[in-house]
């Protein structure tokens, strides 16, 4: 997903652009072995979306079109956070949820549609090539998936978007500008996903939901996300290594400790579609590639190559869309500089949802990492924000700007949010995923 919001940037600035992808890709909307963590509850944030939007006007009508509902982030979709129900009402906040192989072939088909860009399919990116007199990436080695074939493609620019696994610390050590710092949090997260049919009437209506435990009493996640050809996929999530069974009765039983029962109804209720697939993701993960002292232009980094974040918060897509933008700002005045301009901007890109997931995961005494100063009085204080966002929706709506990468979290600490959330007593009881939207069908069960 980073490559191609990243070809769909460059088109406007080179004249000939050529993916390399190590996996040949598929027509239709399969999971293929590159990208393994497609099979699971892949959600989009607003952020996300609107850069997607943009880019590819008409992709979310098609998408729309195939049956992936689109609403609003907050009126559609039910979240269940720190023990209630956030306030349903409109936000203005646009999204749609579609499975992650329906996303990205969509974003592919048109990306492959733009007419200076090219696909290598089945190729490895090997390493880089380098001038070292004149200290700048010429072009990439690359060799066939049978490793019958080797050549070097030449360019003015080379975009590392090969994920979490890159090997750019590696080659960068290889030119000789050493390795980038690497921060890690970890937080053995385990994924369980299976998919189901999706009715109307289901309690999870319109675009789905998530039911979350409250850290660090729980481990346990759930995402219920509504996709195209009337789906739900539904992931079950255990982090510190409390992994979700993939026995059918272990795995529904796992749905049931949630804190609220809606999860459990549907995969006991719903027919399945899939057998249950798993996923393990050891660490939050992110190099500081801003702050090399030397790094060689005509070379960038981008994705989950700089950072990827524990997927509960489901930031990844949306955060290689936004750093695409960037990239396509960054070129604006030329080629020169242009690697320490973009790894720049995208640190401030980074620099939020990575406060947002390592600052819960660091909620769990287990997990290892500096907490700043003031790290319980501000979770303290999110706690309240959580609770006054199940009624007020001046908190609701910041809190969700926040979500989705839209405002930074200190915005959360404004004057006008900070009042409401202080000044109003701690609601009791869990709230209602009834909200102000409009009434649930009959047999909604508030769990
Ligand atoms: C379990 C799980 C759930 C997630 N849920 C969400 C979610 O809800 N919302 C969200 O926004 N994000 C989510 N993410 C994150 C999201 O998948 C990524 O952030 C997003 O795909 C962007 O990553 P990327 O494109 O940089 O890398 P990837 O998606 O990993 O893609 C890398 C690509 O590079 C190719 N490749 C790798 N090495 C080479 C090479 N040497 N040569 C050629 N090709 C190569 C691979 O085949 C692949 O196609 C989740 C991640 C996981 C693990």
């Amino acid at each position: 997903m980073g490559g191609l919001l990243a070809a769909r940037a460059l088109s406007g600035h080179f004249e000939r652009i050529t993916v390399v992808e190590r996996d040949l890709l598929p027509s239709g909307e399969t999971v293929r072995k590159g990208v393994p963590q497609s099979a699971h509850a892949h959600g989009l944030l607003a952020s996300g979306y609107r850069v997607m939007d943009d880019y590819f006007p008409g992709m979310m009508d098609e998408l729309e079109a195939a049956g992936a509902p689109r609403g609003d982030v907050v009126g559609d979709f039910l979240w269940f956070q720190y023990g209630r129900w956030k306030l349903r009402h409109r936000s203005g906040l646009r999204g749609i949820t579609v499975s992650r192989p329906c996303l990205e072939a969509a974003v592919r088909r048109r990306v492959k549609a733009i007419p200076n860009v090219t696909f290598l399919e089945g190729a490895d990116g090997v390493r880089p090539t380098f001038d070292a007199a004149a200290g700048r990436v010429t072009g990439l080695v690359v060799r066939s998936r049978d490793r019958s074939v080797e050549t070097t493609l030449e360019a003015d620019l080379v975009v590392d978007a090969s994920g979490r696994g890159s090997l750019s610390p590696k080659w960068l050590e290889e030119l000789g500008c050493g390795r980038p710092e690497e921060v890690s949090v970890k937080v053995n997260v385990g994924y369980a996903t299976r998919t189901f049919v999706r009715q109307p009437g289901d309690f999870f209506s319109a675009m789905g939901g998530i039911v979350s435990g409250t850290p660090p009493e729980s481990t346990r996640y759930a995402a219920v996300l509504a996709a195209e050809a009337d789906r739900w996929v539904v992931t079950l999530v255990g982090a510190l290594g409390d992994y979700p069974p993939t026995d059918e009765k272990a795995w529904a039983a796992f749905a049931a400790t949630l804190p609220v029962s809606a999860v459990h109804e549907l995969v006991t209720s719903a027919r399945p579609l899939t057998d249950i697939v798993t996923y393990r993701f050891p660490a939050n993960q992110r190099r500081l590639y801003e702050r090399m002292r030397r790094f060689p232009s005509g070379y960038l980094v981008t994705g989950d190559a700089i950072c990827s974040f524990n997927p509960i918060y489901g930031q990844g897509m949306s955060v290689a869309a936004t750093e695409a933008k960037a990239l396509d700002d960054s070129l604006a005045p030329g080629l020169d500089g242009l690697s320490q301009r973009f790894h720049v901007r995208a640190r401030k890109i980074v620099d939020i949802p990575w406060a947002i997931a390592t600052g819960e995961d660091l909620r769990f005494p287990q997990v290892e990492g500096r907490r700043p100063p003031g790290f319980h009085l501000v979770n303290r204080y999110l706690e309240r924000v959580h609770a006054v966002a199940s009624e007020d929706p001046v908190v609701c709506r910041k809190f969700f700007d926040v979500l989705n990468l839209l405002a930074s979290p200190s915005s959360l600490l404004s004057p006008v949010v900070a009042w409401r959330v202080l000044a109003r007593s701690a609601p009791k009881g869990i709230g209602s995923p009834l909200g102000k939207t409009r009434p649930e069908p009959a047999s909604s069960t508030p769990g």
